[in-house]
């Protein structure tokens, strides 16, 4: 690749430059011209011991801050210590071989030599082991993380820092300093040109930050190609669509779940207790497992990329799109049913907040916290790959989700036979058939308890059939092997009004700030019998579905007038 072309034809480095500032060179030469002995220094312990064998002590005493006498017993961080020019200059010494003196040669090093003794010098100032020429690769490896798992920077610096560390790491040790280099390519304008405070243009990063959170922002750059090396065009509605797709989805199901849960407040969610409980449930739990599977294993690999992306595929085609959208009533109703879908969620947000913390780690500490963490923090919790992720991937389970595949595949099409008919899915059909041989949903010899239903509840129909040969004839309108029946009757109809009717309250419960915990009392007035005969007909079903305690019919009624089906009615809320 690229760092192999750049290090065929490496040239020779001179790693000395004749400046004042930088770190000088520990090469001391002897002064006489005869001798010209050469002494390398390899520890400040070295320079200690050798300076105390100075020529003329008091001159280097007057002139430095390096105090010679009692620098041996300061702590190493004292600052009395100051290695740099004209200081250490000051540190002369008798020579070995003759009678003259040692002097330091006058240059200092090429920074980026430096940069490639980044292993070695910090560890230096973050450990307590005093590394030094001598020091061997063992002894290296058993005190310092020699070599480190991965190395992060620009693609830049192919010919800088990522060279240094390897020339460094191979002629002292015979090794390379780094396993893994996650590379980031240059992030460019918009429009692919240079970024350039001259033309601005680009966003102000602050501003973006303000406006969509750090996360946002730093999701969106760890999702793109940047992270393998590749250029980025930065765009603000990228950056957007994250801050919708992944935070605001994120909060959204957080807050429907603590719409829900508030009653429940012993929460144990038992993998082992999974069978028997609604398939949503247990569909939803593989998923999440086959996700912490996909993200450790892209994270394992340095495919940041991959693993955001299968984070949001998590949160949005998974929970969001379908087992929050599909297990609603779930959650309205009581009983049983009720307690596994909240828990099976909060089961879901806690181990997505794991997987989001390494990402988003204000977002995930946010979801931790907000949906029952019991640590401190999100980033005190374990890795979530335990044990129960193995189970669940090597059970019988994975036959489900190549069910809810088709299920959703059927829905899918239905929606679009709707569409193209444009019966709205709040009007119920009476049928909908699906072709044997195009959908194996029941291949493994059953089909799993509560699939149809999701079909009948997604497509808002009356009954699903699955049959040898897709019907035609009049009504009937069919696609890619699903079939559905498109005359309403009048009991069809009758339903449509009501489903018209609630969703419009409750689109007004919304604009007036009710939450669920508000009761009203709906008040309306029409001309139109078709509608009074069905509020009186289905009082009851309505009174449940928008959170009325009755509902009222007056004259004079002061409120929104809304139409059903092209039916005016005037509607009041008032609340409890
Ligand atoms: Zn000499």
């Amino acid at each position: 690749g690229r760092f192999g072309k750049w290090l065929e034809g490496a040239r020779d480095w001179a790693i000395s430059r004749s400046r004042y500032w930088g770190a000088p060179l520990p090469v001391w030469r002897c002064q006489n011209p005869a001798c010209n002995e050469l002494k390398v220094v390899g520890s400040v312990k070295e320079i200690v011991e050798l300076s105390l064998r100075v020529t003329n002590r008091s001159e280097a005493i007057s002139n430095s801050n390096v105090e010679i006498a009692s620098v041996a017993t300061l702590p190493r961080n004292d600052t009395t210590m100051d290695l740099h020019r004209p200081y250490i200059d000051q540190v002369k010494f008798k020579c070995n071989k003759c009678d003259g003196e040692m002097q330091r040669v006058p240059e200092v090093f090429d920074c980026w030599f430096e940069s490639g003794a980044m292993p070695y010098a910090s560890e230096y100032l973050f450990s307590d082991y005093e590394l030094s020429a001598k020091t061997t690769r063992e002894e290296l490896r058993s005190h310092i993380a020699f070599p480190a798992d991965f190395i992060a920077e620009g693609i830049d610096q192919t010919r800088g820092w990522f060279y240094t560390l390897l020339v460094l790491g191979v002629a002292l040790y015979d090794e390379s300093p780094f396993k893994n280099v996650v590379v980031n390519g240059i992030i460019l304008a918009e429009n692919g040109q240079k970024m350039s405070k001259r033309l601005k243009n680009y966003p102000d990063p602050q501003k973006v930050i303000d406006q969509y959170g750090a996360d946002a922002m730093r999701f969106y750059l760890l999702s793109s190609g940047a992270v393998r090396g590749e250029s980025l065009n930065f765009s603000e509605k990228g950056v957007d669509e994250v801050y919708k797709k992944v935070v605001l989805l994120t909060l959204n199901v957080l807050k429907f779940w603590q719409t829900y849960s508030d009653k429940i407040s012993n929460f144990q969610f038992l993998i082992s207790k999974l069978q028997g409980r609604s398939i949503l449930d247990r569909w939803i739990i593989w998923c999440l497992a086959s996700a912490i599977n996909e993200v450790t294993d892209s994270l394992e690999k340095y495919e940041i990329d991959r693993a955001c992306r299968t984070i949001v595929w998590l949160i949005d085609d998974l929970v969001s799109t379908w087992y929050v959208r599909r297990s609603r009533d779930r959650f309205k109703n009581e009983g049983q049913d009720k307690e596994s879908a909240i828990m099976t969620l909060q089961f879901v947000l806690q181990e997505l907040s794991k997987l989001l913390a390494p990402i988003a780690p204000f977002l995930a500490e946010y979801l931790y916290r907000e949906s029952g963490g019991k640590k401190e923090s999100v980033h005190l919790e374990n890795w979530g790959q335990g044990k129960w992720v193995q189970e669940i991937t090597e059970s019988d389970d994975y036959k489900l989700d190549k069910q809810m595949e088709q299920v959703r595949q059927i829905c899918e099409i239905g929606h679009r036979l709707r569409d193209e008919t444009q019966v709205k899915v709040r009007q119920s059909l009476r049928r909908c058939q699906i072709l044997k041989s195009k959908y194996q949903i029941n291949a493994e010899g059953q089909i799993l308890n509560g699939i149809i239903e999701l079909i009948v509840d997604e497509l808002n129909v009356k009954e699903v059939g699955i049959v040898e040969t897709l019907p035609s004839g009049e009504g009937w309108i069919s696609k890619d092997g699903v079939a559905l029946y498109t005359i309403i009757d009048q009991e069809l109809k009758a339903e449509g009004l009501v489903r018209e009717l609630t969703r419009q309250i409750n689109n007004l419960r919304k604009k007036q700030g009710l939450t669920i915990q508000d009761k009203v009392t709906v008040e309306y007035q029409t001309v139109e019998d078709a509608l009074k005969q069905m509020i009186i007909k289905s009082k009851q079903e309505l009174a449940k579905a928008v959170l009325a305690s009755d509902f009222v019919e007056e004259e004079n009624v002061e409120g929104a007038e809304i139409k059903v089906d092209g039916l005016l009615i005037i509607i009041n809320l008032l609340k409890n």
